[in-house]
């Protein structure tokens, strides 16, 4: 079934007012993800996402192991009312095993990470024992140990023969090590998405050359670029196109050539006297929305096609604030579905109380750029200043996004508001 025809079946959908949420399922539902997968070195895994499940090979750990610098000992040695006296017989050292086994009576000094030699089963920590004889030969061990006590069982973190992460698991730190924790140097992920994107508008001058009467800079195309940068993607930069339609036409057929992902800004806003919706509709199937948010109501989806390849295309708005406010609303989660992330990494709604008040009309999704912070044991949250479309300023001053939902009109000082944090641990 062609987009439009899709679209058409939602039985709320309202060409001049889409909502965030619909749109997005929208956008999730199309997609799916890209097959291609390649082997990589384990530390190219980074930022990727798992191709396949990684099955453990071995248990982890490997052996029982001390979890305390102690003593191992045999449980039925100990009194359970009373200090129990044990010969020290060696020491067991992580990596340099105890060689011998352990009778009634006798116990083994043991360090973290060492196997318990045989017969032991129990681990006294050093702080609660008291010795006896000049070289510490006896130990006095209070009563009172639980039997199996700071012992780490083998495969207690991961099973052998069992999947220790699933595909479509991004890998992130603690992934790698998991990884290297069962011994793998190699792993499959799936490719790296390409994703094309270029700037449209006449008033624009790339960075380098002197500006001219009337122009901006274009800064979208970095914005953009950051972004996809740290999730990882193959970026080709297709530079400033401007309002001339065999330009265009070929920015759009050499992006549709060779990427996965074809973004673009600008030029899709209603008083667009440009080619650019000309073109998408000529070069593909593309719907033009006005989603009910600020910023960025107008964008396009769909798909374009040169030769037997198609593209996705996100045609976003050329306001600066607009581009980044849509890229994380809608692309995001779109390039991690496409890269074959599965969950897609959620990023939460947290509750904040707002310092200053917030004007606002209901029926739309507002974004404001917020600065979150601690205080008096609390978060709150303030909107960072102007908040027009073009002022880039508070995205950069900005940690979070203040989310005013469609039904919410103002916010006074002191009511508690979502808000969606730029950053977060990685
Ligand atoms: P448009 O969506 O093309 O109507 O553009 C909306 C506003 O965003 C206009 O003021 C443009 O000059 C500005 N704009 C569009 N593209 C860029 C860009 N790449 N960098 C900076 N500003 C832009
Ligand atoms: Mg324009």
């Amino acid at each position: 079934m062609s987009l439009a025809a899709q679209l058409s079946c939602l039985s709320d959908y309202d060409p001049n007012s889409f909502s965030v949420d619909h749109a997005r399922r929208f956008i999730l539902e199309q997609l799916e993800p890209i097959a291609a997968s390649e082997r990589v070195a384990l530390r190219s895994a980074l930022g990727r996402v798992l191709a396949e499940d990684v099955i453990a090979p071995c248990n982890v750990p490997a052996h029982d192991n001390s979890a305390m610098d102690g003593y191992a000992v045999r449980h039925a040695d100990l009194s359970p009312d009373a200090p129990s006296r044990l010969k020290v017989r060696g020491v067991a050292l992580a990596g340099k095993s105890f060689a011998g086994s352990i009778g009634p009576g006798e116990c083994v000094r043991i360090m973290t990470g060492a196997v318990p030699p045989a017969g032991t089963d129990t681990v006294v920590i050093q702080e609660v024992v008291a010795t006896e004889g000049e070289l510490g030969e006896i130990v006095v061990v209070p009563p009172g140990q639980r039997l199996g006590q700071h012992i780490r069982l083998a495969g207690e973190d991961l099973a052998g023969g069992k999947p220790a992460l699933a595909a479509g698991r991004l890998v992130r730190p603690a992934e790698l090590g998991l990884i290297a924790s069962l011994g793998f140097a190699e792993i499959s992920v799936r490719r790296r998405l390409r994703v094309a994107f270029f700037s449209t508008g006449d008033e624009l001058c790339s960075i380098g050359s002197p500006l001219r009467e009337g122009e901006v800079y274009d800064s979208n195309r970095y914005t953009l670029f950051g972004m996809l940068a740290r999730m990882g993607c193959d970026v080709l930069d297709l530079g400033v196109v401007g309002d001339d339609p065999a330009a265009l036409e070929a920015a759009f057929r050499r992006a549709a050539e060779s990427a996965d992902v074809v973004l673009t800004s600008g030029g899709v806003s209603v008083g667009d006297a440009d080619f650019v919706k000309q073109l998408m509709q000529q070069l593909g199937e593309v719907l033009f929305w006005k989603i009910a948010m600020k910023p960025g109501r107008p964008m396009a989806f769909g798909r374009i096609r040169e030769g037997s390849r198609a593209a996705w295309l996100f045609g976003l708005p050329g306001n600066p604030v607009a581009v980044m406010t849509t890229f994380y609303q809608f692309v995001r989660d779109a390039l991690y579905t496409l890269m074959g992330a599965d969950p897609v990494p959620r990023v939460p709604l947290l509750p904040a109380v707002c310092t200053a008040p917030i004007r606002k009309a209901p029926g739309r999704t507002e974004f404001q750029r917020g600065i979150l912070a601690a205080e008096d044991g609390r978060w709150t949250v303030r909107p960072t200043g102007a908040q027009g479309s073009g002022i880039l300023r508070s995205m950069s001053d900005a940690n979070c996004f203040i989310v005013l939902g469609p039904e919410q009109s103002g916010v006074a000082a002191g009511e508690t508001v979502s808000v969606q944090l730029f950053d977060g641990l990685v």
